[in-house]
């Protein structure tokens, strides 16, 4: 990307004021800065424009006749890894941080913008931009909170940087490529995580009320491929709770409004992606988008190893069945979640199938989640792929 349109100056919203996409704001930090002047083209609530953002991006948009571009969107490789020698203390195995790292060390950029915590508080993220190696590593692991990643973007212009990583999430990035071509720089590199379900800091605390043993101590969690919630605690010990034990009822409106309206779970506009839901267990995802992704994982191959992803069971069963049952929001005693975690883990969907398997139960639950709450927007907002997705199945009518 070689560019620099000066871009026409607005005052900064002060954080928490007003956001032009009310409720569905996912706080991506854009409105913090003066780029709030694009907002009504560049915020993936109000403008839905993923076909316009991945030509301008990846040089087409996704073949929808492609099952695996339909649901993963354009991409040239995807493939499991895991890293070598795993960074302690990393979500997975530090692939993303590495990546990162080796960019800055190797001078193919000047900064990298990630996400660190709040010193009073580990799940409240605080945007930087690093610039050191040790700033990178400080990053490591998820806030799973809604991130004003984009809150810095008034400061990458200020301090002069030309080439610049960006790590983030889908809602981030379809903002960011909105306003790519008016930030300055020469050369961005975009490194995307997939996300879902995710919450504001009110929300998590509820949520780790609700499913954790100890929701003070907690350090990390993730919704895993086995089935499972994985939490991590301070004294280093571990507890799984099955995701069919989850307290449905109580955790319903725990999701913020942005996630719940959310189509972009595998960050399409990134140039490449790092995430778990298309691996085996224990083994990270990567699907590289682009030239410039394929770059990107060329600096670390060293420090990984690869397979070819696996694609094995049938979702579609259990996807119908969750739909109602979320509906209803049932939850089953605990012994019978178990029970089937266990079933399920056995013969159930496995690789990319997992990863349908997840995209299909969330899509159709969006949809609702849109169809009920934001009926005018539905058609624009939803994208064509999901709506290809999502018409697999049968919907309640209301
Ligand atoms: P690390 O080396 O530990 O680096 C993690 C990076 O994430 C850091 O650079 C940090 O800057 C960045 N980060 C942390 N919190 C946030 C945040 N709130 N917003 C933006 N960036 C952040 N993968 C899936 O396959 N399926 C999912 O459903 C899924 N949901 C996710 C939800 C959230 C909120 C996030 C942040 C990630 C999610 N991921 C998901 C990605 C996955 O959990 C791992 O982050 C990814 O596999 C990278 O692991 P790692 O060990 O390489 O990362
Ligand atoms: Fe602004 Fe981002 Fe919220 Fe949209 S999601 S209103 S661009 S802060
Ligand atoms: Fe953004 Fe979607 Fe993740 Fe919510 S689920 S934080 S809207 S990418």
């Amino acid at each position: 990307m070689t560019l620099a349109q000066p871009h026409k100056k607005a005052k900064a919203l002060k954080p928490n004021s007003r956001r032009p996409a009310k409720d569905l704001c996912s706080e991506c930090g854009l409105c913090d800065t003066s780029y709030i002047h694009y907002v009504k083209d560049a915020c993936a609530f109000l403008n839905q424009q993923f076909d316009r953002l991945e030509a301008l991006v990846h040089g087409r948009s996704r073949n929808l006749e492609s099952d695996r571009e339909l649901y993963f969107g354009v991409h040239q490789d995807m493939m499991q890894a895991r890293k070598t020698e795993p960074i302690p203390g990393a979500q997975w195995t530090g692939i993303v941080s590495t990546i990162a790292i080796e960019m800055l060390t190797q001078g193919k950029v000047e900064g990298v913008v990630c996400v660190q915590s709040s010193p009073d508080d580990r799940f409240t993220p605080v945007p930087i931009i690093a610039k050191t190696p040790e700033e990178i590593l400080a990053a490591r692991v998820n806030k799973p909170t809604l991130s004003p990643n984009l809150n810095i973007l008034d400061l990458v212009e200020q301090s002069g940087l030309k080439r610049l990583l960006v790590i983030g999430v889908g809602c981030q990035i379809q903002a960011l490529r909105a306003v790519q071509d008016k930030i300055g720089l020469e050369k961005l590199y975009v490194l995307g995580t997939p996300c879902t379900d995710n919450v504001s800091r009110a929300g998590l605390q509820k949520f780790l009320e609700t499913t954790s043993r100890s929701p003070q101590t907690v350090v990390y969690y993730e919704f895993m491929q086995d089935f499972n919630v994985h939490f991590k605690y301070e004294d280093g010990s571990t507890e799984l709770v099955p995701f069919f034990g989850l307290n449905t009822k109580e955790l319903k409106d725990v999701f913020a409004p942005s996630c719940l309206s959310c189509f972009d779970y595998t960050n399409a506009l990134a140039d490449l992606v790092v995430g778990y839901m298309g691996g085996e267990f224990g083994w990270q995802w990567i699907v590289v988008r682009n030239e410039t992704g394929q770059e990107m994982l060329d600096m670390v191959q060293n420090h990984i190893e690869t397979k070819p992803v696996i694609s094995k069971g049938d979702r579609k069963a259990a996807v119908q069945q969750g739909i109602s049952a979320y509906d209803q929001a049932m939850t089953l005693p605990m012994w019978v979640a178990k029970l089937m975690g266990v079933v399920i883990e056995k013969v159930g969907p496995k690789g990319l199938e997992y990863a349908r398997f997840s995209i299909d139960s969330h899509f159709t639950r969006n949809y609702l989640f849109v169809k009920r709450n934001y009926p005018k927007k539905l058609d624009q907002h939803v994208p064509e792929f999901a709506k290809r997705i999502v018409a697999q199945y049968k919907l309640p009518k209301s």
